[in-house]
């Protein structure tokens, strides 16, 4: 909230000559319960002194874990926009198969290798580069080194077929070119579009039904397939599920998880099958730890597969190696 005030304040604005900017101290106490009025905004009044004396127009908590938390994150922002920028990332390849055991394609899966923390989980970096505005950059960087793969792989017989799917975000797939630029990506690797498959969350897609129709139009009109990632978690509703043009159904690994054991889980992903089946959706299951797990979810009529048990997510030369020798 401190951020998100600063930086409102922080847009310029006319008073009597245009583009006036002013920037704004701000010092954050959390109430923990217990505290007096006066104590509370005493403890402000230390974290405002605090963020001035570091040189005004920043923000300081009272809380010494919550600056440490604080810190750490925009010492990681900082990071993540010099990765970016060298393009330090990497992208690894998790293998997915059909009910025969043939290797149909693979979902790519960002990495940081970060040169102080080690690897850092796309789980915590993702919602930083959104937040930031680099996913845009990262984003593109991912689609074009999949076309890029796509295109080396076209003229090898044990790869020529396979798909790849590629994570796509909210603030990305917001973008009013995204369908012009992914076209753009295309013509300039030379990848096959039905060689690349798009995955979307429900999130994304139901922010604006309407837009996200149209650029999902416009790209099924190239090839481009479109994947309903962490299917089950989110709406799941059939009425907008059946307007979508969509190619596959990915039930989210938490309902895979507890399989055979849980009926529960058994149901929803039975559920979560012949709803796709009946959409005329393809349906894989993400997280197949097990052979049991994967049994089940053949015994339900489910068509592919994704997770340890066929294999990690691990780059692109290791990944090769599951594929049959030309
Ligand atoms: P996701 O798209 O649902 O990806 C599947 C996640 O499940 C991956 O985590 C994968 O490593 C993990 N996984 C696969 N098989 C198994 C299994 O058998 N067991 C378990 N426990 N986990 C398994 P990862 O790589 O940490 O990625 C997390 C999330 O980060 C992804 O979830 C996706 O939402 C996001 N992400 C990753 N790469 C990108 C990217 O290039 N762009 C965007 N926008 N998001 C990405
Ligand atoms: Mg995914
Ligand atoms: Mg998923």
């Amino acid at each position: 909230m401190a951020i998100s005030i600063s930086e409102t304040l922080r847009q310029p604005f006319e008073v009597a000559s245009p583009g006036i900017t002013i920037g704004a101290s701000i010092g954050v106490a959390l109430f923990r319960g217990g505290e007096s009025v006066e104590q509370l905004l005493g403890n402000c009044d230390i974290a405002l002194h605090k963020a001035k004396a570091s040189g005004r127009d920043a923000l300081r908590f009272f809380d010494p874990e919550m600056q440490a938390a604080l810190d750490q994150r925009s010492s990681l922002e900082q990071d993540l926009r010099i990765a970016v920028r060298n393009k330090n990332l990497a992208l690894h390849y998790q293998a997915q198969t059909d009910n025969s055991g043939t290797i149909i394609g693979a979902e790519v899966l960002l990495r940081w290798n970060h040169p102080e923390r080690g690897l850092v989980s796309p789980l915590v970096f993702i919602p930083i580069a959104e937040e930031t505005g680099l996913i845009e950059e990262l984003g593109y960087w991912v689609i074009e080194k999949a076309c890029d793969q796509i295109h080396l792989w076209s003229t090898r017989e044990n790869a020529s077929s396979l798909r790849i799917s590629v994570n796509v975000s909210a603030h990305q797939f917001q973008l009013d070119d995204f369908a012009l630029s992914v076209e753009r990506i295309l013509a300039k690797t030379g990848a096959r579009p039905d060689r690349l498959m798009l995955e979307l969350t429900e999130s994304v897609i139901l922010a604006d039904l309407e837009n996200a129709m149209q650029k999902m139009r416009a790209l099924k009109q190239l090839g481009v397939g479109f994947s309903m990632d962490d299917f089950g978690t989110g709406y799941s509703s059939l009425a907008y599920l059946s307007r979508l043009p969509l190619d596959e159904l990915k039930i989210d690994r938490s309902f895979v998880a507890r399989l055979p054991g849980s009926d529960n889980d058994a149901v929803i992903a039975r559920m979560v099958i012949s709803m796709g089946r009946s959409l005329g959706l393809s349906v894989l299951a993400e997280g197949v730890e097990t052979p049991e797990q994967m049994e089940a979810l053949r015994q339900y009529g489910c068509h592919a597969y994704q997770g340890f048990l066929i294999g990690r997510p691990s780059p692109v030369e290791e990944f090769v190696l599951l594929l049959p020798s030309q």
